[in-house]
């Protein structure tokens, strides 16, 4: 990780390799060098594959899985300094934000044991179909093999644990392809996993830009399991290479949350702050779009446009700061463009600071077709949208080509219902944003927001095959009494 200690970020077949040359992990507020992880090449990530696919011909027993993963959880707590420093250098975000991920993923690997635990199928009533009869039928949950894990840079910890966790709780081995920009809190993960005592291969390691190493993971049929987070772009990309293989998509969003006129307007203003702003906007469920009763814009936008001037962009490592800067200044002037042409009524924030940094922005009613509404933007900007009516704001969330979470603020109960039943999301929160995430939760989207669900319960359930045991049970012969 560092340069001076630290494993090479390229593990294949339980052994570190050198590499190809080193990937400069580059601190995202100073700018300075971070780190260095050795970068893959398309042969180690073929050669990772084959050596997770030879590792899955030794079985790994549930408790074994079990106790690992809660090994994992208690040496990434036992490391929370060092993962926290780097962190907050990779990614640019504030220290907060960093123990609030690794407690999150803590918590993930520790769900992630109890369902390796949990696994098991279920009893099939074969009696009541035509040539059911005499058989007793259940079905046992079996591991796909090769499960192949590529993660992006706004949640390296939790994003992986989604991964790594529920594919080892399900007996398979991972391959593991973080992102460039972000791999050192990924190598700290997986050296908790070899101080738990994952056996070798189990876990494979490849640090490299997803286009070098991505043709090599991808139209490998010894690969039965492709979970992707990223953006739809890359994530078509996968899709069309996984082959037979099955895939779990977790792609982008430009995230609405609706506000009915009864809705209670401080209390939006309090969590938009947070959820529209955190990680600098650079959520794939961030609050993008708020789309307001008309009655109640004027309300929202002052309480918003006050909240909003009293965040704080700065150094990630300051004990004020809200939000830090993007991921690269490439990415700040980017979304600065598309503030600056979204020809909003009313503005605050908006310009460029420093080095990646942007002013936490807020946008009152900018053009319909602006891009600020119609893309993701993943930059710490909220746009306030006035609406006729709770059906005007399903309409347009549903016309949209994105569909991650949405939220709702409405004290009506069958308001709440009938957004719930109606809008084309993966998730609705009711009286809370769209950005709302317990790591329990059945998570993912719909439309361009990708397919399948995360959650260690339902995550592990994917990446294991259904099979099926009949027993055609004959009535013995009786014996002859004495
Ligand atoms: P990205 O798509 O640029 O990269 C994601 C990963 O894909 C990285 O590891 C990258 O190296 C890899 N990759 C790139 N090209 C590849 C290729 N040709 N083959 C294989 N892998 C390749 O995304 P990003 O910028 O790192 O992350 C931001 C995006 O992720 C946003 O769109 C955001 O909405 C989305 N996201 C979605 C969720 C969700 O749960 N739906 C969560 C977090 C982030």
């Amino acid at each position: 990780m560092t340069t001076s200690t630290g494993p090479s970020g390229l593990l294949v077949d339980g052994r570190w390799r050198a590499g190809i040359d080193p990937l400069e992990v580059v601190d995202k507020y100073s700018g300075d060098v971070a780190g260095v992880v050795a970068r893959a090449s398309p042969a180690d990530a073929q050669d990772a594959i084959a050596g997770a696919y030879r590792a899955t011909a030794q079985p790994l027993e549930p408790d074994e899985r079990a106790r690992v993963l809660l090994g994992v959880a208690d040496g990434l707590e036992d490391r929370t300094d060092r993962i926290v420093a780097d962190y907050v250098a990779e990614t640019g975000f504030t220290v907060a934000e960093a123990r609030n991920e690794l407690r999150r993923a803590v918590a993930i690997y520790r769900l992630s044991a109890q369902e390796a635990t949990r696994l098991a199928g279920e009893q099939v009533p074969l009696g009541a179909t035509p040539g059911g009869a005499h058989r007793l039928a259940f079905t046992t949950r079996e591991p796909v093999g090769v499960v192949v894990a590529i993660s992006p840079f706004n949640a390296p910890l939790s994003t992986v644990a989604h991964k790594i966790g529920p594919g080892i709780a399900a007996g398979n081995a991972v391959v593991l392809k973080p992102a460039e920009a972000t791999p050192l809190s990924a190598c700290h993960a997986v050296e908790a996993f070899l101080e738990a005592g994952l056996p070798p291969g189990y876990l494979q390691l490849l640090c490299a830009p997803g286009e070098l190493v991505g043709p090599a993971l991808l139209g490998d049929d010894r690969v039965r399991f492709y979970t992707f987070t990223g953006s739809t772009a890359v994530g078509r990309r996968i899709s069309a290479g996984a082959g037979l293989a099955r895939t779990h998509l977790e792609l982008g969003s430009n995230s609405v949350s609706i506000v009915a006129d009864d809705a209670r307007i401080d209390e939006v203003g309090r969590v938009v702050a947070t959820a529209g702003f955190r990680k600098a906007g650079q959520v794939c469920t961030s609050v993008q779009r708020i789309l307001v009763d008309r009655r109640r814009f004027d309300d929202l936008t002052s309480v918003l446009a006050e909240e909003v001037a009293g965040l704080r962009a700065g150094d990630p490592r300051g004990p004020d700061t809200d939000l830090g800067p993007l991921i690269s200044s490439v990415e700040a002037d980017r979304a600065a463009g598309w503030v600056a042409e979204a020809g909003a009524r009313h503005r605050v924030g908006g310009e460029r600071l420093g080095g990646g940094l942007m002013a936490p922005t807020l946008l009152a009613d900018p053009d319909a077709e602006s891009r600020v509404l119609t893309d993701e933007i993943f930059a710490p900007v909220v746009s306030v949208v006035p609406v006729g009516d709770l059906d005007e704001a399903i309409d347009i969330v549903n016309a949209g080509r994105y569909g991650l979470q949405a939220g709702v603020f409405t004290q009506d109960l069958d308001r709440a219902f009938h957004a719930a039943r109606s809008l084309r999301v993966g998730g609705v929160m009711i009286n809370d944003t769209s950005s709302y995430h317990a790591d329990a939760m059945p998570y993912g989207g719909v439309k361009d927001s990708g397919h399948g669900v995360e959650g260690p319960r339902y995550a592990v359930e994917d990446m294991t095959d259904p099979r099926i045991v009949v027993l055609n049970l004959r009535r013995p012969e009786r014996e002859e009494s004495l």
